[in-house]
């Protein structure tokens, strides 16, 4: 087992300075000290904001070429330091090393900077019809904040501040306070390849996320995090009429129609659900089986499930890991037991081990459950997937439909045409069909309903980091 030993060399370059307040972070699998990341507050943020203002127009007029060759050189780097990243992240997050979690995140680091850079984004001749003749183009904002959650930290960090660089802007980034060694360290590795000024990490609290959202030198926020806070962040940000992208919390149902195979589908479904052990924002939370396969399927998924190994992320064997933080075990731990109670049946886990260290929840299934159960109807984010049983495709799109987000749904069956023809149905930012929560970042993504607006990745990604700009005549 890997020790404290490792991370040292980014540990020290982003450890506060001496005499600055710090805070000791924690591993959630063991309970150890992994580093400790300094506190900023609002002195630290208006600092931030001076220096970006003092470095974004140079950036700007250095043209799309400069700017991408700097963000290919940033991929470099971080592929250079992809191992000493990917066991920090591991240590800090919770999430193993292997299967789709550390390396396979830093990993995504790199190759969304590439998209980013080769992507053009060339301005659009609207109208020409010999009377009137128009251009669209996209000029940079100025200064973006982009405020992260602690599932993907390193990945939703690099998918806000990529676009935002590539656009001529400068970013302040505000990590979320479970996750700042990975941010901190990330940004100090891409650093080497971006110019001073242009991107900065201020590690503070949701005070300091609010003064971003309500400062007047910034003209857009990027958001990844819950619902409530994008809520927040809307309201703190009327007040300077700000560019919001707000990627917020969702719910995303999977329908399984009749016609599929439980045995070839286990597999997605089960990754499509648990994937860095269901902390994630597009993952299968909810999933919805016709009665002629429901046990074929509890089955399969069961068996699957079941030989998947949970433990300790610097482990090589586990593939899954600790909840991050203790308010997070206990909204899983709660849901399953209001579920146990109205006597749902548990397939597999709902018994986390009593005085453990780390937050260990066991990976867990949940049959026969009511749609209304708040393990259906809340946003689990953890390992803990409900099966509801339907009789009607109706019915099912109408119980998927039924929550106030829509960030992503999936449909499974052997017939494409029909899963796209219950597809269109579905009120969700991405419907995917025999899989769940795969993302490129050529493919643009965002959220319906409650789970936000905003598109990223791809030309459309750039698009929302830049002002629109009509060129009439
Ligand atoms: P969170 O909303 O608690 O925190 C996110 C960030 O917002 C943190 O950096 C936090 O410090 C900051 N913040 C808190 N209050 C603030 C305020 N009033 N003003 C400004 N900033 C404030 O979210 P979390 O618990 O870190 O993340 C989990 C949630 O994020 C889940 O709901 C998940 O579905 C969602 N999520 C969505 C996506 C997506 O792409 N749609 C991706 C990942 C996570």
């Amino acid at each position: 087992m890997d020790t404290l030993q490792q991370n040292v060399a980014l540990l020290d370059a982003v450890a506060p300075a001496a005499g600055a307040p710090g805070r000791e972070i924690l591993d959630p699998a063991t309970g150890e000290v992994v580093g400790v990341a300094p506190v900023h507050g609002l002195a630290e943020l208006e600092a931030a904001v001076a220096a970006a203002k003092a470095a974004q127009p140079a950036w700007a007029a250095a043209g799309h070429d400069a700017r991408s060759a700097a963000l290919m050189a940033a991929a470099d780097a971080v592929e250079a330091n992809a191992e000493e990243l990917a066991r920090l992240l591991s240590r800090e997050q919770g999430k193993p090393l292997n299967g789709p979690n550390a390396r396979f995140e830093v990993g995504a680091c790199a190759a969304w900077l590439r998209a980013t850079a080769a992507t053009a984004l060339a301005p659009e001749v609207v109208v020409d019809d010999g009377e009137a003749y128009a251009e669209l183009h996209y000029r940079p904002i100025g200064l973006v904040g982009a405020i992260g959650p602690w599932n993907w930290p390193m990945m939703i960090t690099v998918w806000q501040i990529a676009p935002a660089l590539r656009m001529g802007n400068a970013v302040i980034v505000k990590p979320s306070e479970y996750t700042p060694l990975s941010v901190l360290a990330l940004v100090k590795v891409l650093n080497e390849s971006i110019p001073e000024g242009l991107l900065t990490v201020v590690s503070g609290g949701r005070e300091v996320g609010q003064a971003l959202a309500e400062h007047p030198e910034i003209g857009k926020v990027m958001f990844t995090g819950s619902t409530a806070t994008g809520k927040a962040i809307i309201r703190s940000s009327a007040d300077t009429v700000k560019r919001l992208t707000l990627e917020l919390g969702g719910n995303d149902a999977g329908i399984v129609l009749p016609d599929a195979d439980p045995a070839a589908i286990a597999e997605g479904l089960f990754w499509g659900a648990f994937i860095n052990t269901g902390q994630t924002c597009a993952a299968l939370k909810r999933l919805y089986v016709h009665e002629a396969l429901y046990d074929a399927v509890c089955e399969a998924l069961t068996a699957y499930a079941s030989a998947v190994p949970m433990g300790v992320g610097l482990d090589e064997a586990n593939v899954l890991g600790p909840l991050q933080n203790k308010a997070q075990f206990e909204i899983v731990a709660n849901l399953v037991e209001a579920a146990k109670d109205s006597g749902a049946r548990v397939l597999l886990g709902g018994n986390p081990e009593p005085g453990q260290p780390g937050y260990f929840y066991p990976t867990t299934l949940v049959a026969d459950i009511a749609n209304d159960n708040p393990l259906v109807a809340e946003e689990q984010f953890g390992p803990a997937l409900p099966i509801i049983k339907y009789s009607t495709v109706e019915e099912a799109v109408a119980m998927a439909n039924g929550v106030s987000v829509g960030l992503g749904a999936s449909v499974w069956s052997a017939d494409k045409a029909t899963a796209r023809e219950v597809a269109a149905q579905l009120e969700a930012g991405t419907v995917w069909i025999n899989q769940h929560g795969a993302v490129h970042p050529l493919i643009p993504f965002g959220g319906a309903k409650q789970s936000g607006y905003g598109l990223e990745f791809g030309a459309e990604g750039l698009k929302h980091l830049g002002v629109p700009q009509i060129i009439n005549g």
